[in-house]
């Protein structure tokens, strides 16, 4: 039992954060807590600061490699209570490579500049980087894979950069290189999905209950929906309209073994007295 209050503990579960993964807002919990609290109908809200969010964030393997790091033995427990109940129910959590790096120091780089995170943020695609390295990128992608990053910026991880600020002491510190001033930057990302449903098109849009996009995580998934006829898992594998348009090579967001030849079908929306089970 780990007490409450102790970093990077899940402010849902109260349990050592297991695979990892930041909201927007910079808020870390479990996987399957941020899973199991989102809304299947509508916005979410985060349990902390109840910013609204409607898309699943992948997994951080930075973090989820400094947790393996650091409480070396208690997040091998979790894994093991993890792992029961994922076989239980015959839902997986994605599997994460195995880290390459030794020290907690390695595992934080910043995946842009290479150098020790400062303003530490995740990206939706789960990548860390600086705060000031992803605002000198594209707006709404992540400057490592591309990948579109939905919602407002992303805010620094609060948690991450507290335990790096006790840590590395002198050496948590921003290049002097960069600039400090983000707000013209930050200014062309899109605006943060507001707690009006209308403005996150829950109201303009077809909504898919229960169902999220294996893509960029979004659920439940609005407007188009497309659904694997090949990937046997239990959980599915949906794609968004945007995320169908991209290509049909994105991993899932559980551990499905989708790929590129698997054919895709458009499914409307059923009625809305049967519940999909998909997600
Ligand atoms: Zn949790
Ligand atoms: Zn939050
Ligand atoms: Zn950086
Ligand atoms: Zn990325
Ligand atoms: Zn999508
Ligand atoms: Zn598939």
């Amino acid at each position: 039992m780990t007490e409450a209050g102790k970093p990077f503990n899940c402010p849902i579960c109260l349990e050592l954060a297991y695979k990892p993964v930041v909201q927007g807002c910079g808020h870390m919990f479990c996987f399957w807590c941020v899973h199991r609290s989102m809304n299947t109908e509508t916005v979410s809200h985060c349990p902390v600061c109840q910013k609204s969010y409607v898309h699943l964030p992948r997994i951080s393997p930075q973090l989820h490699h400094l947790l393996q790091n650091i409480y070396p033995h208690e997040y091998e427990s979790r894994e093991l209570e993890v792992s029961t109940e994922e076989s239980d129910q015959n839902n997986y959590s994605p599997e994460i490579a195995p880290s390459t790096s030794s020290s907690p120091r390695a595992t934080l780089s910043c995946k842009v500049c290479k150098k020790l995170l400062y303003k530490p943020v995740a990206m939706n695609c789960g990548h860390l980087m600086c705060q000031s390295c992803a605002a000198a990128g594209p707006s709404n992608s992540c400057r490592v894979c591309g990948v579109p990053h939905p919602g407002a910026f992303p805010l620094v991880c609060v948690e991450l950069e507290q335990y790096m600020e006790i840590e590395f002491g002198r050496d948590y510190k921003p290049d002097s290189a960069k600039s400090n001033d983000m707000r013209a930057v930050t200014k062309s990302w899109k605006s943060p999905p507001a707690d009006n449903p209308d403005e996150v098109g829950i109201v303009q849009n077809p909504i898919h209950p229960s169902v999220g996009c294996d893509g960029c995580g979004m659920m439940p998934i609005l407007g188009k929906r497309f659904h694997c006829l090949d990937c046997p898992e239990s959980c599915g594998y949906d794609l968004c309209q945007n995320c169908h348009e991209r290509g049909n090579s994105l991993p899932g967001r559980f551990n499905q073994r989708h790929g590129p030849r698997h054919r895709m079908e458009e499914r409307s929306l059923r009625s809305p007295w049967i519940f999909v089970w998909a997600w």
